[in-house]
């Protein structure tokens, strides 16, 4: 693929401060961008400045929401090469989006060759702070001017760079969460197993919910008996019940994490006990009436592995592991962020160097 490359002229300030970086704010220099017309395929393949874009107010996905989008991050490592994790899986899970969402395909080289080049003109931008990272966010939308139902005949494929400070600035703080009971977020056959926008518009209630009984997240339960677990929040969840590590079974409407596929392989490789399986919030709460359940917790790129501390649904809440963060998730989070930090070597074949 031909990418052409327009260098900004005004460099914006790099921030000082990293600690301070928080997350999603600031943005790099440049971004990627792509378009896709019908009968032509993806075309002009360029790296720009980081700017504003001009759409009609008519571009389909202002009203119909045909929008997918990816999130992963670059990691600057004790050697100064810049790693990313299992890229090549975030931009084969972004085709399967394109499939549910009728949004036309991106060989996954070819992503790969945009990101590498994005990052090289940007490497600057690649945090040198510990915890802190490049967060990635490419995405595709829909922007052809027609108001009528249909798929568009007009695409962007951007992707532009964010740097973003450590998500846990005082430690892995364990998270309290309740179980949602009248939103679903997604349905077997609907959306939940891709990263669509839409499934985020449906999420924000819950969490608006959440905030306001001063929980941090919601754990959502499955959309037709309201009984079966699916995820904590926009994370994957597990708990570890009986020596078990148990989480949701991929059933149609929870999201294929790649944090939770690494989490399922680092636990078979250490000889866990792991199970892909329907799990009922009953059984949940069964486990801790029987001293059964030690540990829950989230995962995903922002936060790695989100320790929960508190579970409550109703009028009941159980307090997990003495509110704090258990063995396996400790274990999890310090090889996950030591491999993803070049601290620890990479025996899985997970990472790979951006060439600059
Ligand atoms: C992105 C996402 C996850 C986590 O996926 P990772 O690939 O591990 O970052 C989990 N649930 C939802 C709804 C998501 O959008």
């Amino acid at each position: 693929m031909d990418i052409t490359i327009t260098k900004t002229t005004s460099p914006k300030a790099k921030p000082a401060d990293e600690t301070g970086l928080g997350f999603g704010k600031i943005f790099s220099d440049h971004m990627f961008i792509m378009e896709h017309d019908k009968g032509e395929g993806w075309h002009d393949a360029r790296i720009v400045p980081f700017g504003d874009i001009s759409l009609s107010p008519a571009a389909m996905v202002l009203h119909y929401g045909q929008e997918i989008f990816e999130g992963l991050k670059a990691y600057r490592t004790p050697d100064d090469t810049i790693r990313l994790f299992r890229p090549e899986e975030n931009f084969k899970r972004l085709n399967v989006s394109a499939r549910r969402s009728v949004i036309p395909e991106i060989p996954v080289e070819d992503s790969i060759q945009a990101l590498n080049e994005l990052i090289k003109t940007d490497v600057e931008w690649v945090p040198r702070t510990s915890g802190a990272s490049l967060y990635i966010r490419p995405f595709i939308f829909a922007a052809d001017p027609f108001i009528g139902v249909r798929p568009s005949d007009k695409y962007y494929y951007i992707i532009f760079t964010s740097p973003s400070g450590a998500y846990y600035s005082t430690g892995l703080n364990p998270v309290s969460i309740y179980v949602e009971e009248n939103y679903v977020r997604a349905v077997k056959g609907g959306m939940g197993f891709i990263k669509a926008g839409g499934n985020y518009a449906a999420s924000l209630i819950g969490q608006q919910e959440a905030h306001a009984k001063n929980y941090e997240q919601v754990l959502w339960l499955d959309g037709v008996e309201r009984k079966y677990i699916e995820e904590v929040g926009a994370m994957n969840v597990f708990f570890v019940i009986d020596g078990c590590v148990v989480t949701p079974e991929l059933s149609g409407s929870i999201l294929p994490g790649i944090t939770r596929m690494s989490v399922i392989e680092l636990c078979r490789k250490w000889g866990l006990k792991v199970a892909e399986r329907r799990l009922s919030a009953d059984e949940v709460f069964a486990a801790y009436d029987n001293g059964k359940l030690s540990e829950i917790f989230g995962s995903g790129t922002a936060a790695v592995i989100s320790p929960v501390g508190v579970l409550s649904r109703g009028e009941r809440a159980i307090e997990i592991n003495g509110g704090k963060i258990g063995e396996i998730s400790q274990r999890l989070y310090d090889t996950l962020t030591g491999i993803q930090y070049g601290r620890i070597p990479d025996d899985m074949g997970w990472t790979r160097k951006v060439e600059i």
